[in-house]
C-alpha cells in the first residue's frame, strides 16, 4: 500500500528543483560528438507512482538520448525470454570494477564476468535478444523500451549516426568478446544495434515511467500493459543496484538505497520498489560520467520521502 501523501511529493520535487536549478557543476559528455551540442541547461524531474500519478517539476518535454539507462531494459528482455540463469551463465552479473568501455576488463575475466550495465555485456546482451535478423532484433529492443515507457519511442538519428562513425572501441569489445566464446550474434551488428538503443530519445517523464514500470514489479503504472514478469524485474534490480552508476554505484547505493542506472546523454533513473519510479535529465556529468544535478535531486527526494529500503525506523 502505497503511503506517500502526494502534497509530500510535491514539496520535495519543487525543493528540489529550487535548490539545485542552479549548479554548474560538470560538463556534457563529449567523447560522442553530438552529445557536446545537447543543451546543458536542460533540467526535468519526474516521479511516477505504482499506481500511476505522475508528478513533475521542470522541463520534462525535451529528449536527450537515453544512452546506458537503456542496458536495464534490454537486459531485463534478456532475462524474460531466456531466463536469470542465462545472463548469470553467458554474460555474468558482478561489477567488473573498471570503466564501463573497458577493454581490461574484458582481457582479465576472459571473458567473464563482463556485467550487462557496461558495454561490453550490453553488446553482448544485445546480440542475446531473440530474432532472425539484425532488423529484427532491434524492433524487439525498440519495442521493450517503448512498453517499458508506455510510447513509441524513436532513434535520434544525429546521436547514432555521430556515435556509429566512432565506435571503434566498442566495436573492439564486440570482436575480443567473440573471440572468447561470448558474443551471441554477429559482433559488428550487435554493436550497430547496441548503438541504435543507446540513441534512443528520451525525456524525463518517459525515464520515469520506465522505473515505475519496474518499481510495480513489471506492469505500467500508465498503460497498465505487463512487460516483464515480477521475477525478471527480481533479477534486474540488484544488477542496477551493484553497477547502475559506473565507479560510483558504491556511494550511491551508500547515500540512497536505491537500484538505479544513468547513462552519459544526462538521465538517471531510480527505483523504489513498490513505491515509485524518478528521474531526472539534466545532461552535465561528473567525472563518473553521471548527471551531477540528477544524483543531487534524487538522493534529496529519498532523504526527504524516506524512503531508502535500508531505512528501518
Ligand atoms: N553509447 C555509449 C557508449 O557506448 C553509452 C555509454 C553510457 O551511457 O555509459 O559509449
Amino acid at each position: 500500500q502505497l503511503t506517500l501523501p502526494p502534497a509530500e511529493i510535491e514539496k520535495a520535487l519543487d525543493e528540489a528543483y529550487n535548490k539545485f536549478k542552479d549548479l554548474k557543476e560538470g560538463k556534457n559528455a563529449d567523447y560522442i560528438k553530438e552529445l557536446a551540442n545537447v543543451d546543458p541547461n536542460i533540467f526535468g524531474i519526474a516521479l511516477i507512482t505504482i499506481d500511476g500519478k505522475v508528478y513533475t517539476k521542470g522541463d520534462i518535454n525535451s529528449m536527450v538520448s537515453i544512452q546506458s539507462v537503456s542496458k536495464v531494459f534490454t537486459m531485463a528482455k534478456v532475462i524474460e525470454e531466456q531466463g536469470a540463469k542465462a545472463i548469470e551463465d553467458k554474460i555474468g552479473v558482478d561489477a567488473t570494477g573498471m570503466r564501463f568501455n573497458s577493454i581490461v576488463a574484458i582481457e582479465m575475466q576472459k571473458g567473464k564476468e563482463i556485467n550487462p550495465l557496461v558495454n561490453p555485456g550490453a553488446i553482448a546482451a544485445s546480440s542475446m535478444i531473440s530474432g532472425a535478423d539484425s532488423a529484427a532484433k532491434w524492433k524487439s529492443i525498440l519495442q521493450v523500451q517503448s512498453d517499458f515507457a508506455g510510447r513509441p519511442l524513436s532513434l535520434n538519428w544525429p546521436v547514432y549516426v555521430s556515435e556509429a562513425g566512432d565506435n571503434l572501441r566498442n566495436q573492439a569489445i564486440a570482436h575480443l568478446l567473440l573471440a572468447y566464446g561470448r558474443m551471441y550474434f554477429d559482433p559488428v551488428q550487435s554493436t550497430d544495434i547496441y548503438t541504435k538503443q543507446c540513441a534512443i530519445n528520451v525525456n524525463a517523464k518517459d525515464l520515469a515511467t520506465m522505473a515505475a514500470t519496474l518499481a510495480n514489479g513489471g506492469v505500467n503504472p500508465i498503460t497498465k500493459k505487463k512487460v516483464v514478469s515480477a521475477e525478471t524485474v527480481m533479477h534486474t534490480l540488484p544488477v542496477m543496484s551493484t553497477a547502475g552508476l559506473y565507479d560510483n554505484t558504491g556511494i550511491w547505493l551508500y547515500h540512497t538505497g536505491l537500484p538505479a542506472k544513468s547513462g552519459v546523454g544526462g538521465g538517471l533513473l531510480a527505483v523504489c520498489p513498490g513505491k515509485f519510479g524518478i528521474a531526472v535529465v539534466s545532461p552535465p556529468l561528473d567525472e563518473a560520467g553521471n548527471s551531477v544535478k540528477a544524483q543531487r535531486v534524487i538522493s534529496y527526494v529519498v532523504d526527504k520521502l524516506k524512503v531508502n529500503p535500508y531505512l528501518v525506523q
